[in-house]
C-alpha cells in the first residue's frame, strides 16, 4: 500500500484471523424462523381475516360468502404497480412477481391502516391476519410464507400473523392449520361455491364484453350480478336462483355477435395468468383493447388439476410401493374415495351453475384427456405451478382448433413455466409449426416490450380470424338468435363469429 492511506496490513490479517477462530468456536446453529400463529377463539370476534389474490371479481364474491358465515373476512384491493414496488423494497431479491405484489400489496394495505386510519401497528397486529394459499411446491411457491413474514417484519409490522391452508390440502387441513380459521368442509364448499362462480360470470364477461354495442354494458350487468350472488349468500337464499336472475340482465345487453375477432387463448402460469391488473400489464383488457376476444384461464382449472394430482400420486405411491401386494390399503381408498365425491361434488356444481346462467358451451377441463395430450411431451412426475397444462393447453388448442393464437404468461423466471414448460413448447412447435404461440413474461416493470411481442402475435392472429370467415358462406339474412348469448352452437371455426356463422349456413 503507498499513499496517502494510513493502512496496516499485518493488523488486518491478524483481525480476520481472530474473527475466524471467533466464529469457529462458536455454535453454529440452523436459523429458524420464529413463526406467530396463534389465532384463538376469543380473539376471532375483533380480528379481521383479510385475503386476496384471485380475479377482482372472485375476491369480492369469496369475501361475502365467507362473512354468510359469520367470518369477518375482507378482500385486499386488487395489487397494482405500487403494490409491486413496495414488495420489491421489503422482499428477498430474485422472488417471483407474483410475491412482489401480493406481498406488497398486503404491506401497503397495512400501511394505509396505520398512516391514514391511525391504527397503531401493535393494533394491527393483534386485530388482523392474512391468510393465504401455501404449500411445499417444487418451485419458489415453497417459500412464500416464509416471504410475507421476511417482508411484514421488514416494513415494521413484525409478528403480524400470516396463516395459510394448503391448496392441494382442501378440507384436509391439520389441527394446527385450522385453530380459530375454522377451516372446515362447509368452509371449503362454500369458498369453492363462490370461486366456481366467479369463474363462470368472468368467463360470460370475456365471452359478452368484445361484441358489446353499448360500451360498458357487460360491466354493468355483471355489476349487477354480482350484487345479486352477494345477496343472495348474504341472505342464505338459493344460489340457481340468483344465477338464472344473472342471465335475465345478462340477457338484456345488446350484442353484435357477427364482428369477427381473433380468439386468444390465455395459459400459463395460475397468477399471472388469472390476475387481471399490473400484475400481468392488464393482458385481458390490453387484448380486447386491440379487437381480440380472450378466453380465461378460470381457477376451476387449478382446482381440477390438484384434484387430478392427488389421485395421481396416490396411483404412484401404489406402484412404487407394490401395495397390492401387502392386502387392502385402507388409507388409500378413503382418499380416494374422498377424492372422487370432491371431483363430482366439484363438476355437479360447475353444471347447475353454468346451465343457470346460460353458459352452455363451457366445457369443463377434462384433466384425463389433457394428462394425455401432454404425456408424450412432459414429464408428468413433474410438479409445480401449472404442471403439464400449459403443454395440454397448446396441444388442445392446435389439435381442436380452440384459439387463433395461444399466450402463455408467466412471472420472469418462473421456475414450472418458463424453464421447464417453454422449454417443451419449442419441441410441441417444431412438431407443429402452424401453431401460432406466444411465450410471454411479466416482470412487473417493462411493459411497452409485453405489449409489443403481444401485438406482433395478435396481428398473426388477426389474419387467421379474416382467412377463416373469409372461406366461411355468409347467409344473406342473418337471423336475431344469432345476437342473444345463450345461443352457443359448437364449430370447427376457432373465432366465435365463424362458429356462429357455420350454424347458420
Ligand atoms: S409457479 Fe413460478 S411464479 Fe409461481 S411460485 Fe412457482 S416459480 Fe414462482
Amino acid at each position: 500500500m503507498s499513499g496517502t492511506h494510513n493502512f496496516d496490513c499485518n493488523n488486518m490479517v491478524s483481525q480476520i484471523k481472530s474473527d475466524n477462530l471467533n466464529f469457529l468456536n462458536k455454535q453454529v446453529t440452523q436459523w429458524r424462523e420464529v413463526i406467530n400463529k396463534k389465532f384463538t377463539h376469543d380473539q376471532k370476534p375483533h380480528t379481521t381475516i383479510l385475503f386476496g389474490g384471485m380475479t377482482i371479481l372472485q375476491d369480492k364474491l369469496v369475501s361475502v360468502a365467507l362473512q354468510s358465515l359469520g367470518e369477518r373476512y375482507v378482500c385486499l384491493p386488487n395489487a397494482d404497480f405500487e403494490a409491486f414496488q413496495i414488495g420489491k423494497a421489503y422482499g428477498n431479491k430474485a422472488q417471483c412477481n407474483p410475491t412482489y405484489f401480493t406481498v406488497g400489496n398486503l404491506i401497503k394495505y397495512l400501511q394505509n391502516l396505520r398512516d391514514k386510519d391511525g391504527l397503531s401497528t401493535k393494533e394491527i397486529i393483534d386485530n388482523y391476519i392474512y391468510v393465504t394459499s401455501g404449500g411445499c411446491g417444487p418451485c419458489r411457491f415453497g417459500m412464500y410464507l416464509t416471504e410475507y413474514r421476511k417482508a411484514l417484519r421488514d416494513a415494521g409490522f413484525e409478528g403480524f400473523r400470516v396463516m395459510n391452508f394448503e391448496h392441494d390440502k382442501g378440507v384436509f387441513q391439520s389441527a394446527e392449520e385450522q385453530s380459530a380459521l375454522d377451516f372446515t368442509p362447509k368452509f371449503f364448499i362454500t369458498l369453492t361455491k363462490a370461486i366456481v362462480i366467479g369463474d363462470l360470470l368472468n368467463i360470460l364477461g370475456y365471452k359478452l364484453r368484445p361484441y358489446e354495442i353499448k360500451k360498458g354494458s357487460v360491466d354493468q350487468a355483471l355489476k349487477k350480478c354480482e350484487e345479486i350472488v352477494a345477496q343472495a349468500f348474504i341472505q342464505k337464499r338459493s344460489l340457481i336462483k340468483a344465477l338464472y336472475k344473472c342471465k335475465k340482465e345478462l340477457s338484456l345487453i345488446k350484442l353484435d355477435r357477427t364482428i369477427q375477432k381473433p380468439k386468444v387463448l390465455i395459459t400459463g402460469e395460475f397468477w399471472a395468468a388469472l390476475t387481471e391488473g399490473d400484475g400481468n400489464y392488464n393482458l385481458h383488457r390490453f387484448l380486447e383493447s386491440q379487437g381480440a376476444e380472450c378466453v380465461p384461464q378460470p381457477l376451476i382449472n387449478r382446482l381440477m388439476l390438484s384434484l387430478w394430482e392427488a389421485k395421481d400420486e396416490l396411483e404412484q405411491v401404489h406402484i412404487l410401493e407394490n401395495r397390492s401386494a401387502k392386502g387392502i390399503d385402507f388409507s388409500a381408498l378413503k382418499s380416494r374415495f374422498l377424492i372422487f365425491v370432491g371431483k363430482w361434488a366439484l363438476i355437479a356444481h360447475i353444471k347447475l351453475y353454468s346451465k343457470a346462467l346460460g353458459l352452455h358451451d363451457y366445457e369443463i377441463p377434462n384433466m384425463e384427456k389433457l394428462a394425455k395430450l401432454a404425456q408424450e411431451y412432459y414429464p408428468m412426475q413433474s410438479r409445480g405451478g401449472e404442471a403439464h397444462l400449459e403443454v395440454a393447453h397448446l396441444l388442445e388448442s392446435i389439435k381442436e382448433n380452440i384459439a387463433h393464437l395461444v399466450i402463455s404468461v408467466k412471472p420472469f423466471g418462473c421456475m414450472p413455466s418458463s424453464s421447464v414448460s417453454d422449454g417443451i413448447q419449442s419441441l410441441v412447435l417444431s412438431h407443429f409449426p402452424e401453431a401460432n404461440f406466444l411465450s410471454v413474461e411479466t416482470s412487473g416493470e417493462g411493459a411497452v416490450n409485453f405489449y409489443s411481442r403481444v401485438q406482433m402475435a395478435l396481428f398473426k392472429a388477426k389474419q387467421l380470424a379474416q382467412e377463416e370467415f373469409k372461406s366461411l358462406k355468409i347467409p344473406d339474412k342473418i337471423p336475431p338468435k344469432i345476437n342473444k348469448y345463450t345461443y352457443q352452437p359448437k364449430g370447427k371455426s376457432a373465432g366465435s363469429a365463424a362458429v356462429l356463422m357455420e350454424s347458420i349456413s
